[in-house]
């Protein structure tokens, strides 16, 4: 498992590209008699391999690509070298997410090698762009195919690194959503020595940011926190020192529980750009609507199996960025997500450790085992 898990890191798979991990895992796969398929969308190369006749499906859901890696100079080794050192293994991808397919194929051999006779349908769905922008997201498309066809994931499990400071020790049941928007607050142009004649969008801005952050959106509930709004980037100016300029451009993001609703968030926005008796422009771009899984089949399958291999229950939340669940949840899927320890990925030297991804591989194990049951 772990030279595996070295091979795929040294594929240097920079989102959108899958440069080849998906030979790797579909050689895998074929051995164990899965039926691959390579479903290739816009730039974007996937693969979906499944196994089994009747029953419902269970899919394990991931990603091959990886984010740059930032100054290759500031790694203590070379990010696409998967270098070992004691029990740690370095290497752009290991907790995002190579280490979790790394252990799910291996639990698939551990599964199989015990249990002949299966119970519901196992599917494998691997994309390359899970980083890179969802609107060239194959995740989307291969769902709405499925509806098309009368379809469904039944369960489905995200490899995300989802652990805090022991694996298995945080689950995700759900994902905030994502709406962000580009506002643009109209003034009027002119000499700053003449404020009659000029109608700075600054100062509407500063009043406009001020009740913004300070309005409640939603209190959030048991799963989710409550929605935020936050800004991330203000332009405005000529250059000019005389110059009091026309516009305000900025942009902001609402990370939204499911108290709110894409258009709850608008219409609080808007009216109070109204109330405030600003001019304004807006463009709005929804990037992700929450989920959040109320069933219990796959979670309890799930706390069951951490607790069985680890000896400790989890945390059930909704924390973190989106993730490709939010495309997955539209079928009325029940998702869990669950990974490795989250604390390195995305940044300089990205590791896991390799006691942690055995614990992980037998978690998967006991999972798959008990789906079985489950289903027998
Ligand atoms: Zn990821």
């Amino acid at each position: 498992m772990i030279k595996f898990l070295q091979n795929l890191i040294q594929i240097e798979s920079l989102s959108p590209n899958d440069e080849g991990c998906f030979d790797l895992i579909e050689d895998r796969l074929n051995k164990l008699n899965f039926n691959c398929e390579r479903i290739n969308y816009l730039n974007v190369e996937n693969l979906y391999a499944t196994f089994g006749e009747k029953g419902k499906i269970f899919c394990f859901l991931g990603h091959t690509d990886v984010v740059p890696t930032g100054p290759k100079d500031k790694w203590s080794h070379p990010p696409f070298s998967g270098h070992i050192e004691g029990d740690l293994l370095y290497g752009r991808g290991t907790a995002d997410m190579k280490a979790s397919i790394a252990a799910f194929l291996d639990s698939l051999d551990q599964f199989f090698s015990k249990n002949p006779e299966l119970n519901f349908r196992i599917a494998v769905l691997l994309t390359s762009n899970e980083e890179g922008d969802a609107a060239d997201g194959f995740i989307d498309k291969i769902v709405d195919d499925m509806i098309d066809r009368d379809e469904k994931i039944d369960l489905c499990l995200v490899g995300e690194p989802t652990s805090y400071d022991k694996v298995g020790d945080s689950i995700r049941i759900g994902r905030r959503g994502s709406l962000g928007g580009s506002l643009k607050i109209i003034g009027k142009q002119g000499h700053i020595a003449y404020p009659e004649n000029v109608e700075n969008p600054i100062f509407s801005a500063s009043e406009v940011i001020v009740e913004l952050k300070n309005t409640v959106w939603d209190k959030g509930n048991e799963a989710f926190q409550p929605t935020s709004f936050q800004i991330s980037n203000i332009n405005s100016g000529t250059g000019a020192k005389n110059i009091v300029p026309g516009e305000l451009n900025m942009l902001f993001n609402f990370r939204y529980s499911t108290e709110s609703s894409q258009e709850t968030i608008i219409d609080k926005f808007e009216s109070i750009l109204k109330k405030l008796k600003v001019e304004y422009e807006i463009d709005w771009k929804l990037s992700g609507l929450p989920y959040l899984t109320i069933e219990n089949n796959l979670k309890d399958t799930v706390v069951k199996s951490i607790k069985n291999i680890t000896g400790y229950t989890p945390d059930l939340n909704a924390k973190g960025g989106t993730s490709d669940g939010r495309f997955i949840a539209k079928m009325g899927t029940e998702i869990v997500e669950f990974g490795p320890l989250n604390e390195t990925m995305h940044q300089i030297d990205e590791h896991v450790k390799i006691s942690d991804i055995k614990i992980l591989r037998d978690i998967y194990t006991d999972i798959l085992v008990n789906l079985n049951k489950n289903y027998s």
